[in-house]
């Protein structure tokens, strides 16, 4: 017996063999890995994935390859903190951050679905990988393909902040960038997909791809002493890393490596693109696209694949989904910064804006475990911040030239 049972169709559940498909050819629903819970279940323990290697490796068991691993065997088991300071500011005792933007290689959480889709792209045969990208996915696919021997095709749009455009040419590969936004690219690549006979990460691989995200619901349990948090804040792109947060937990629980989960998911957007957050927000169960208009680009998806899907999550865990301003979400890297020593991008803004939000309005209680989960570092989006950060003191080599600064600064407590 296999672990992979084969791709089964969200909609319809019809079945598919374990092959580079993504779409139900009955339904055009989406399709979904499904797996032989009972044979995995008499492989997997608590005391196994303990053993196991300080990676997402760890839950191997647990993630849509045949093999061994083969691609990206350092992602994932990022630090989780628990953020005191900013706990403190909030009116929290219990507040933690996944911190993924120390993940690696290419410091965001791109890097734990990258690492599953390109070992399974290798598994199925595959010589030629790519994506199409609102700046993490290029630049994860870029060094793993690098990693892995790949050719390499990466499709951005045009007006990516410079470090996420850097972040993929460092890595040799072909940099494609388009003149549209992200969901004109993900259209020209579906039909690029269509003509090549390539793995595109995010589109006819996207059921194993989507698999990688789980293991930061993983990671979270299993850093929290087996024990699911009281409430998660996480970001939607697309959707797909929220709903598989919920269903990584909900596997957790089904193995009784966890108690029963009551864990409230709530969604951050930005206000400038939030089509799931305004379905939400207007009682509707269909996602109307929006164009993006925001400075947190790795969230810019005006047509998410899986809104729907994660707004169902939200509202099945009994969570809400909240959005952020620009201006919110600099004063939340900020905030981050200036508490915790988290330097995160702007969807790092949009997580803390809104779990700033939540707070204020008393969603959650004092001692209840919160995570919020940052996904991306700040060195990537610098341009978001540069002109709310003053500048660096400029002085003469002397220690007159420094005193005369520090007169001038007038800092508290600070002797002059
Ligand atoms: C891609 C991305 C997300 C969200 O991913 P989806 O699964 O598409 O919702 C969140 N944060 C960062 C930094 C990302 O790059």
């Amino acid at each position: 017996m296999n672990k992979i049972k084969g791709l089964k169709c969200k909609e319809c559940g019809k079945e598919y063999p374990a092959t580079a498909l993504h779409v139900c050819e009955f339904c055009f629903g989406p399709l979904e890995v499904s797996y032989n819970y009972d044979y995995i279940k008499r492989k997997i323990s608590k005391e196994g994935i303990c053993a196991g290697p300080k990676s997402l490796w760890r839950y191997q068991d647990l993630l849509p390859i045949e093999g061994e691993p083969t691609v990206g065997l350092h992602a994932g088991f990022t630090p989780m903190i628990h953020a005191k300071n900013l706990g403190a500011e909030l009116g929290l005792s219990n507040l933690y951050l996944k911190n993924d933007t120390v993940n690696c290689p290419t410091l965001s959480f791109k890097d734990r679905v990258v690492a599953v889709a390109l070992t399974r792209a290798k598994e199925l045969g595959f010589d030629t990988v790519a994506c199409a990208s609102t700046g993490n996915l290029a630049n994860s696919v870029s060094a793993h393909a690098a990693e892995a021997r790949l050719r390499c095709f990466v499709f951005i749009p045009h007006d990516l902040e410079s470090g996420k455009v850097l972040g993929n040419l460092i890595y040799k590969p072909n940099v494609i960038a388009v003149q549209g936004n992200y969901d004109d690219v993900n259209r020209l690549c579906s039909e690029v997909a269509g003509e090549y006979p390539w793995a595109f990460v995010n589109i006819n691989i996207r059921p194993y791809y989507s698999e990688g995200s789980k293991t930061l619901a993983y990671e979270t349990a299993e850093q929290l002493g087996w024990n699911p948090p009281d409430h998660a804040v996480v970001p939607i792109a697309s959707g797909s890393l929220l709903t598989k947060i919920a269903k990584g937990l909900a596997e957790f629980e089904a193995l009784g490596f966890v108690p029963a989960v009551t864990t409230q998911i709530h969604g951050a957007q930005a206000e400038g693109c939030a089509p799931v957050a305004s379905a939400f927000l207007e009682k509707r169960d269909f996602i109307r696209p929006v164009k993006p208009k925001t400075i947190a680009k790795s969230l810019a998806i005006g047509n998410p694949a899986d809104g729907f899907y994660a707004l169902k999550a939200v509202q099945g865990s009994g969570g809400i989904i909240e959005q952020a301003t620009d201006e919110e979400i600099v004063e939340g890297m900020v905030l981050l910064a200036r508490t915790e020593g988290v330097f995160a991008e702007t969807a790092g803004g949009v997580t803390i804006a809104v779990l700033k939000k939540l707070a204020k309005q008393d969603r959650f209680r004092h001692n209840d475990v919160v995570v919020a989960y940052i996904t991306g570092n700040g060195l990537k989006t610098q341009e978001a911040v540069a002109a709310n950060l003053g500048a660096p003191w400029h002085i003469q080599p002397s220690l007159a030239s420094f005193q005369q600064a520090l007169v001038e600064a007038k800092i508290a407590g600070v002797q002059t």
